[in-house]
């Protein structure tokens, strides 16, 4: 963890998209507005999906199914039943896809399902 936040702050990419990731799933309300940063900021340098397949190739060898991700399952969209960006993605949340229209707080929960999903978090 400590590693992975010193790569983050050196700039790497991956590194922070992963670090802003586990932010995210954060159970602190503060580290989670610290990784809405981090992912904002890589959304804006349009590297999400880049650092998406990045992470799809290494996450075997890193610490998948250890322990260490525990998922927050508060939403971060809390318009729940009136959002629009709840209700557009059945299953795994389509990778491409990144409308700029969508909720933000929505498209981040979407994010994390995905980010779950591939450290098989339930
Ligand atoms: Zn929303």
């Amino acid at each position: 963890m400590t590693d992975l936040k010193i790569a983050a702050l050196e700039g790497h990419m991956e590194a922070k998209y992963v670090f802003g990731m586990i932010l995210l799933c954060s159970h602190d309300d503060e580290l989670r507005k610290q990784g809405l940063e981090y992912m904002r900021f890589i959304r804006k340098s349009m590297c999400i999906i880049k650092c998406r397949n990045r992470v799809k190739q290494f996450v075997d060898h890193l610490w998948k199914g250890n322990g260490m991700l525990v998922r927050n399952r508060i939403p971060l969209c809390r318009c729940k039943n009136t959002c629009k960006g709840r209700r557009v993605k059945k299953g795994v949340w389509s990778f491409l896809d990144d409308d700029i229209n969508l909720c933000e707080y929505s498209r981040w929960d979407h994010e994390i399902d995905f980010f779950n999903w591939l450290f098989d978090v339930y």
